[in-house]
């Protein structure tokens, strides 16, 4: 029924719009850890906590309705939903990874996946005939995170879908920076998509949750498994956070990808910044696949400063963002991914894909932009002093 309205309005109008028994207009939060049945011989929905329960059934149901798939699961973290997603390999089996994935992702898959005989091919993802090259007879899964972080590199996801279906593998993709309301990666083909809805999903800074989507009842089937035996559910308070979270989505994005672009502008035109990744940006190579495959750019951009005493200097200097790992929130972050989010990424590697000592990134919050274009040009200024 919902499905007639837009993304806009089923943020609101949902199944969880309010309570059935007590019409309360929010998700009532269920603490059982365990649930009374009423039959001996037919159990109920729910039974014990870590196997299912309603506060997490309502978010899980709204991320599956919001993605375009059949089922969804929620995570105590973004890391926990991505590498119980992963245990849906097997020993022997291979993946091809996107070069410049997420640092814990780059962890997860170098060292924990590899002890257990799963390999692993990194490809630049922007480059098919790359894609195809890293493709073995034993490739289960092709890894996407696209735009890529943090030099915001865009996958054609319907080509790369097309790939994996011609050597039977298949497609899982990080929607973490574009979220349902920018990216729908489903309805392009993609049969998981993951989350850290630490970021802009909840957007508040004040939770950290995974969610998984998937496109069919089989892998449904396997991820409800795998979460159950690995356990690391999203905990009720959190789930609701969540929820919460979800209502504002749109306006949040639309905000702030609005923003990010005009700052994106702006910051190119700074003699101080040497570069500026943003796919938003006429000259950027993935422009017209971001145009095509999603409904906007996004709230997060790179810049790249001189060297790693320019960014000091500036990040001493800023004050309107906070300066912090992490992105996606109502407050701009501004975080250095060679120390935060990428330190996990040996130095040479970091290199190799651009993210080098110069590098910030910025993840756009709700703040006036004429705001943050005035706290950075004075920051901007002290770089000038000093020099
Ligand atoms: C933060 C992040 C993750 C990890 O999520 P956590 O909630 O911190 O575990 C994964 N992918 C991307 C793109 C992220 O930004």
């Amino acid at each position: 029924m919902s499905e007639q309205f837009s993304f806009q309005t089923r943020l609101l109008h949902n199944n969880q719009k309010f309570d059935k028994e007590t019409g309360a207009v929010s998700v009532p939060i269920q603490h059982a850890s365990t649930f009374h049945q009423f039959d001996f011989d037919q159990f109920g929905t729910f039974d014990y906590g870590r196997s299912g329960n309603p506060t997490r059934a309502a978010l899980e149901e709204t991320i599956a309705e919001l993605e375009g798939g059949v089922q969804g699961f929620a995570f105590a973290s973004g890391m926990a939903a991505i590498s119980t997603a992963f245990m849906l390999l097997s020993k022997g089996d291979h993946v091809v990874v996107t070069t410049d994935v997420y640092g814990g992702t780059f962890r997860f898959v170098t060292k924990v996946l590899s002890r257990l005989g799963i390999e692993y091919t990194f490809v630049d993802m922007t480059n098919l005939d790359d894609v195809e090259a890293g493709i073995q007879e034993n490739t289960k899964v092709i890894y996407v995170e696209t735009p890529s972080n943090p030099t915001m590199k865009i996958t054609n996801l319907k080509e790369v879908v097309a790939l994996a279906k011609k050597y039977e593998c298949l497609t899982f993709v990080d929607n973490t920076f574009m979220t349902p309301a920018l990216q729908r990666p489903i309805e392009l083909g993609v049969d998981v998509v993951l989350h850290s809805a630490t970021k802009f999903i909840s957007g508040h800074s004040d939770v950290i949750a995974g969610l998984a989507v998937v496109k069919d009842e089989e892998l449904a089937e396997q991820l409800a498994f795998l979460q159950n035996s690995f356990g690391s559910v999203l905990g009720v308070q959190d789930c609701w956070l969540v929820l919460r979270g979800l209502k504002t989505l749109h306006v949040r994005m639309e905000h702030s990808s609005k923003a990010a672009y005009e700052l994106a502008l702006w910051l190119k035109e700074q003699s101080e910044v040497e570069r500026v990744y943003y796919p938003g940006l006429e000259g950027h190579p993935g422009y017209d696949i971001q145009q095509e495959q999603s409904d906007g750019f996004g709230a997060v951009l790179s810049f790249e400063l001189k060297d790693k005493d320019a960014v000091r200097q500036f990040v001493n200097n800023v004050k309107v963002p906070v300066f912090a790992v992490s992105l996606g929130a109502v407050e701009s972050i501004l975080s250095y991914p060679a120390t935060m989010s990428h330190a996990a990424m040996p130095g040479e590697e970091r290199q190799q894909r651009g993210i080098t000592d110069g590098l910030l990134r910025l993840s756009v919050g709700l703040e006036s932009v004429e705001d943050i274009k005035k706290d950075f040009s004075n920051a901007f200024e002290s770089l000038a002093v000093t020099k």
